[in-house]
């Protein structure tokens, strides 16, 4: 894979026009990517629906465009203008030999092909163009799922490689935002104080929460098919912990990123007691956000019988030098009383502490919250009055923010030929391979499907679920600090 310079992308097609995720992400992340100067020369060009006109997409563009123009400067509202005045749309079934290759054939290139369609429409799509009908240059920008089993996500990458190199395929994964994967890369090692400590000498355990308040949002046909392990934990949360556990590569270049971010995921399973080392569980009514939610299986849309779980939990072991023997816990949930979208590391405790202290010797931590980028540093100190005391200080800061959306920052990356932030094949399929095994145990009912009321914190049985004691009052949303020691410490 080499790490030569592409030309920049002339044309984006989007193939899904009148689609959800164009309308509510792409577009609004292209049009304040084009309102800040950046890619004004690019053409927009949308495909799809028959169903669509070409109407139909200049009024979505234009009210997109709108929106933004609201917030951008008067010359980035003439790039918007000039993009909005020019772009083109094409009634065609991708699936159908030839209709895509020949709109291709018309474009400026090089061209990217982002795929904002169903899954099987894309894969379908791919298996139908011909490598001649794919101009060299071109970039083919697929949306999760990237497949459903290692072996697919394998197959699927055999069909995008027959039309173009691995290094021209962007998996896009949103929540891998720029800013995001490079506040972690900064903060571990760029700081002498924690780049040494982040290994098994030092650290405990290492938790990373996705608990959302929002319930199902009328997305049971997708989600009802996908489930919280599927949808955050086998792609995103898997990617943070990557980056939270990876050798510090030798460069910010994509190919060393992305070869440390494939090391470790190699190393890392998930231990097969499954159901010690994961848990699910299925909201039933309740409150959230000031809402009467329905039971889950009572959603527009879900049936019941595919038993998918509205929150998911599994443990992992990291097995290199670095990590072996450290716990790592990976939570995401839907219509959960308190939002919390962080990682906690926990480290060891001091290996003696002089007599004489008194009070609570609590263990180290840091955190590091997500969208907004956060970081709070958790230390004992000796407390006011009495000086033998100690007591509790978080250090905490904001990260840096981005200036763009997260689809913003998608497109910069593919119109740019930086394929960075992309999901590399062997990533995709690490992905999967991990969780497969998981999966397994649940659909052959090893693991209790639980259930938790919306707006609770989860089921009461579980730890991550349970308030416990913190030795600073919890600050509004949070949840208190939790413990998996009991649980883990030891395990395989
Ligand atoms: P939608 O079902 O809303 O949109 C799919 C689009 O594909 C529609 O425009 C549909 O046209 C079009 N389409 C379907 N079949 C064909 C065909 N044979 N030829 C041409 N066009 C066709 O899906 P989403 O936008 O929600 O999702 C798209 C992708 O993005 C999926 O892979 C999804 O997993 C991913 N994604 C979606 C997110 C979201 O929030 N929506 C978030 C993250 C990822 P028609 O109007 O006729 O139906």
């Amino acid at each position: 894979m080499s790490e030569a310079k592409k030309s920049h992308v002339k044309t984006l097609l989007i193939l899904g026009a009148s689609g959800d995720l164009t309308g509510r992400l792409l577009l609004p992340g292209l049009a304040q990517l084009i309102a800040t100067g950046r890619e004004a020369d690019l053409v927009l060009v949308g495909a799809g629906s028959p169903d669509f006109s070409a109407e139909d997409w200049q009024q979505r563009v234009a009210d997109v465009f709108g929106q933004a123009k609201k917030k951008a400067t008067a010359q980035g509202a003439a790039h918007l203008d000039r993009m909005a005045a020019h772009t083109s749309y094409s009634a065609l079934d991708v699936t159908a030999p030839g209709e895509l290759g020949q709109l291709v054939s018309t474009l400026e290139g090089p061209v990217a092909l982002y795929f904002a369609l169903p899954p099987k429409i894309s894969q379908k799509a791919c298996e139908v163009l011909t490598p001649a009908e794919v101009p060299a240059g071109t970039t083919l920008v697929m949306e999760k799922p990237f497949g459903s089993s290692a072996e697919s996500a394998h197959a699927l990458t055999r069909t995008l490689t027959r039309l173009v190199p691995e290094e021209y395929i962007q998996r896009v994964d949103h929540f891998r935002g720029k800013a995001t994967v490079f506040n972690i890369l900064g903060l571990r090692f760029a700081n002498r104080f924690l780049e040494p400590l982040f290994s098994a000498e030092h650290v405990a355990k290492m938790e990373i929460f996705y608990d959302e308040d929002l319930a199902l949002e009328s997305r049971a046909g997708y989600y009802d098919h996908a489930g919280a392990l599927r949808d955050m934990i086998q792609s995103h949360l898997l990617q943070i912990l990557a980056l939270l556990t990876l050798n510090a590569p030798a460069t910010l270049g994509e190919r060393d990123l992305r070869d440390h971010i494939g090391s470790v995921l190699r190393a890392t399973k998930v231990p097969t007691d499954y159901a010690k080392s994961t848990r699910r569980a299925r909201y039933t009514a309740g409150t959230s956000r000031g809402h009467d939610v329905p039971d889950y299986v009572d959603e527009d849309g879900v049936d019941a019988a595919n038993g998918t779980e509205t929150l998911a939990e599994i443990e992992l072991r990291i097995n290199n030098s670095r990590w072996s023997g450290v716990p790592f816990l990976l939570r995401s949930g839907k219509a959960l009383g308190c939002p919390r979208k962080e990682a906690v590391i926990t480290f060891k405790p001091v290996s003696h502490l002089p007599d004489g202290f008194t009070g609570n010797d609590t263990p180290t931590r840091l955190r590091i919250g997500f969208g907004p980028d956060t970081l709070e540093l958790e230390l004992d100190v000796n407390g006011p009055g009495d000086m033998y005391e100690l007591d509790r200080i978080g250090l905490s800061a904001q990260l840096n923010s981005p200036d763009l959306l997260p689809y913003g920052e998608v497109l910069a990356g593919v119109l740019a030929g930086d394929p960075t932030l992309s999901v590399r094949d062997d990533t995709a399929e690490q992905c999967w391979r991990i969780v497969e095994p998981v999966l397994a145990a649940w659909a052959n009912d090893e693991v209790p499907l639980e259930e938790y009321a919306a707006g609770s914190n989860g089921p009461g049985n579980w730890l991550t679920s349970q308030e416990v004691q913190l030795d600073r009052a919890p600050k509004d949303g949070e949840v208190p600090g939790t413990s998996l020691d009991a649980q883990t410490a030891g395990g395989a």
